[in-house]
């Protein structure tokens, strides 16, 4: 290890900064951040360095260095352009024992900057030693992706808690236990989903409890898988999705997106062909029950957004009569998804001022949808589950007054490395489509929206 990483208080420490350009002001924002004081010296001031003038902390002295200036200082930082000044700065708080960084020059620098997560109390660095900052700032956007916001929360109430848990335990080893509980347990979750006060009580009450047995039990996490591609996840499901121990996942989950789960979870398929349900929607609300109860953190994996025909209202229902704490985290529904990918902006000004989500599962062949609603010009209408009953869907809008030419979409797997897009009118789509072998998941869109995708389209297909 070239440099040993330390974290420095320098609340109302008094520092140096040499250069007025942008870095010199960024270095002098980040020393700010930490709560110090700065005398800035420049030949030329940039407005970033003027700007930061405003701050009472901030001092700034036009002209050239000169060594008194590091008099008192408990940290410098060279950022001028010029080698030689930046040498001389370096070389003479090195004498003087004061820290001293010389911006992209290693060999000058008593400490180095590292690349900075910033979730206060949390603070995350990340150094390369001066070998390659850009792979420092890389490592750090993947970190950022995997450290929750809410972590600073986190940290900041269990801060205040940590004298009366070393009050209630005495062993190092017992008061370790009872923080990993809490920290990967229901006081987290409730933190994260923007709970502070109640985490607080639950906290205090696990802290008086007198057994384990007293710890928390399990809870539900109605996640929406997005349409498949993993990219398309939210950092909050990816979270959970590596935190639950048993998932229950359904067909329109992508294999992808199951992928990204624990590895070692219990895995359910309840997965719901259209006509063929593997196992009814009650028997899957009850299991939820029955999970939670037993203690498990229980991820129920739903292809898109659970509360877009996805019967997730259905399943917290169930879960709120119960008493089982839940948590639902929304996903891209198909229409976004598949709109998307497939370059059709659904509500594009020129051509439609709503859009319209609606079920193309046509209960026993019978049509009771409001189709007079669904003529209506300037609108995009977008179908879930409309494969079967396309020839239908398209002959009702004909009838009720929509234009033949009217131009639709199907969009077969969207967003997954399978999607493929068909396009033609209402007149002309279902012989296209008798044409092909077409697989499930498919969303038909209709509407003028639909032409711009000649122009619009980005991602290949048949
Ligand atoms: N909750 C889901 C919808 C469930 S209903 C969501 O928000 O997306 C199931 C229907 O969604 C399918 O019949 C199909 O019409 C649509 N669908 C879901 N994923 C799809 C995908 N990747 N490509 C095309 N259609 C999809």
């Amino acid at each position: 290890m070239d440099f040993l990483p330390l974290y420095f208080d320098l609340k109302d420490k008094p520092c140096l900064v040499i250069g007025g350009g942008e870095v010199a002001c960024r270095k002098a924002s980040l020393l700010l951040k930490a709560g110090a004081h700065i005398l800035i010296v420049a030949q030329e001031v940039g407005a970033g360095v003027r700007a930061l003038a405003e701050d009472s902390r901030v001092e700034i002295v036009q002209g050239s260095y000169a060594p008194e200036q590091l008099e008192g200082k408990v940290l410098v930082i060279a950022a001028t352009n010029n080698y030689r000044v930046n040498s001389a700065v370096s070389e003479q708080a090195k004498s003087n024992n004061i820290p001293v960084n010389v911006v992209d020059n290693p060999s000058l620098c008593s400490f180095i900057l590292p690349a900075i997560i910033d979730r206060s109390p949390i603070v995350v660095a990340v150094s390369s030693g001066g070998k390659s900052p850009v792979l420092a700032r890389l490592l750090r956007s993947r970190l950022e992706s995997t450290i929750p916001a809410a972590y600073g929360r986190l940290a900041e109430l269990v801060g205040g808690f940590r004298d009366a848990v070393k009050a209630r335990f005495s062993s190092i080893n017992q008061r370790r236990g009872f923080w990993e509980s809490v920290l990967q347990g229901d006081v987290a979750e409730l933190v994260f989903s923007g709970k502070e006060a109640e985490a607080g009580e639950r906290l205090a009450q696990l802290i008086e409890a007198r057994s384990s047995d007293e710890l928390p039990v399990g809870e539900v996490y109605l996640v929406g898988g997005g349409p498949g591609d993993p990219d398309l996840l939210t950092f909050r499901a990816l979270r959970l999705m590596q935190q639950a121990d048993v998932v229950l996942y359904d067909r329109l989950v992508s294999e992808a997106v199951l992928d990204m789960t624990r590895r070692d979870a219990e895995r359910i398929n309840v997965g719901k062909a259209r006509s063929r349900h593997t196992l009814p929607q009650e028997e899957i609300n009850d299991l939820l029950v029955r999970l939670a109860r037993e203690g498990h953190r229980v991820l129920r994996l739903k292809g898109g957004d659970p509360f877009v025909f996805g019967r997730g209202g259905e399943e917290i229902d169930k879960l709120a009569e119960n008493g089982i704490p839940f948590q639902v985290v929304p996903g891209i529904t198909a229409a976004t998804g598949c709109s998307c990918y497939a370059g059709i902006p659904l509500t594009h000004r020129d051509y439609a001022q709503s859009v319209r989500f609606i079920t193309g599962h046509l209960k026993d062949g019978t049509c009771k949808l409001p189709w007079d609603e669904l003529v209506h010009k300037g609108q995009t209408v977008v179908f879930y589950m409309g494969l079967i009953g396309l020839p239908t869907i398209c002959r009702k809008l004909i009838e009720h007054g929509r234009g033949p030419d009217t131009p639709i979409a199907l969009i077969q797997q969207g967003t997954t490395r399978n999607q493929r897009v068909f396009t033609g009118t209402l007149a002309t789509i279902a012989d296209i489509i008798a044409r092909q072998e077409v697989k499930a998941p498919t969303l038909i869109i209709v509407g003028e929206v639909v032409s711009l995708r000649e122009k619009l389209g980005w991602q290949g297909d048949a």
